[in-house]
């Protein structure tokens, strides 16, 4: 189900445990090869693929496609909100929700800097409603699921997101190759971090000049088929545990 499509009186009809997902993306540059659009692009169809799947077990809201990109600052192409802003933006989202009458309320992320607010806003919602036994409130980042693809394809190069990458890029043509500009001569760049475990604050110009991280050279339209459905599956068995949750128990 489409929130932006229903009226309000079939919005307020709906059983209150009906999860509500809000997905969550961004515009960005991209490196030179893909659009600003990529992480709206890849996340609206994911969400058109699992929302076709789901049909009337889940609400959709419209994609947020405003994220927060303040580290892309140096690059053409970005818009962005500033991370406290943005959480906001995504605490109000939430409370809207939670005023509406849902309890169960998701997040599903397809972009790197919308990570830690998006978790931030669902603990701080979760304090503020401490009262409530019933609420579910969830975040996830659509390639955090586990899945690994170079187990189906063995040429599949990379094993974590990037940024404009081998897996961003295959994505993007597979969706709008007519989008995509020259990939295959870009050298790769290493995401690097010899500090790991440790966390390291960052822009995106320290770690890359031409504005990707990865391996975009080796994508293809393929990988990208294969990538969209795997992420697709992997969304859709957890929005089932969500919608399947018995709305008691912390392990579900
Ligand atoms: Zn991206």
């Amino acid at each position: 189900m489409q929130f932006a499509e229903l009226s309000a009186p079939r919005i307020r009809a709906l059983a209150p445990d009906t999860p509500i997902v809000f997905p969550i993306a961004a515009i960005e540059q991209h490196g030179p090869h893909l659009p600003v659009w990529t992480d709206s692009l890849i996340t609206s169809k994911l969400m058109e693929s699992v929302s076709e799947r789901l049909k009337d077990q889940v609400l959709f809201a419209p994609l947020m496609w405003l994220g927060n990109s303040h580290h892309h600052l140096d690059f053409s192409g970005t818009l962005s909100s500033s991370p406290r802003n943005y959480l906001d933006l995504l605490c109000d989202l939430m409370e809207n929700a939670i005023s509406q009458g849902f309890r169960r309320i998701v997040f599903i992320n397809g972009h790197g800097g919308n990570d830690v607010p998006a978790k931030q806003a669902t603990f701080e919602i979760r304090q503020k409603y401490a009262s409530r036994s019933d609420l579910l409130l969830l975040m996830t980042t659509y390639w955090g699921l586990g899945v690994e693809p170079w187990r189906e394809d063995a040429s599949i190069v990379q094993r974590e997101m990037g940024h404009a990458c081998e897996w961003e890029t295959s994505m993007v043509l597979s969706i709008r190759p007519d989008l995509v500009g020259d990939y295959k001569e870009l050298i790769p760049v290493d995401p690097g971090n010899p500090f790991r475990p440790g966390v390291r604050a960052w822009k995106t110009a320290d770690r890359t000049a031409p504005g990707y991280i990865g391996v975009p050279d080796a994508a293809s339209r393929s990988k990208g088929d294969l990538l969209l459905r795997l992420f697709s599956d992997a969304l859709v068995s957890w929005l089932e545990r969500v919608v399947h949750w018995d709305g008691q128990s912390w392990d579900g």
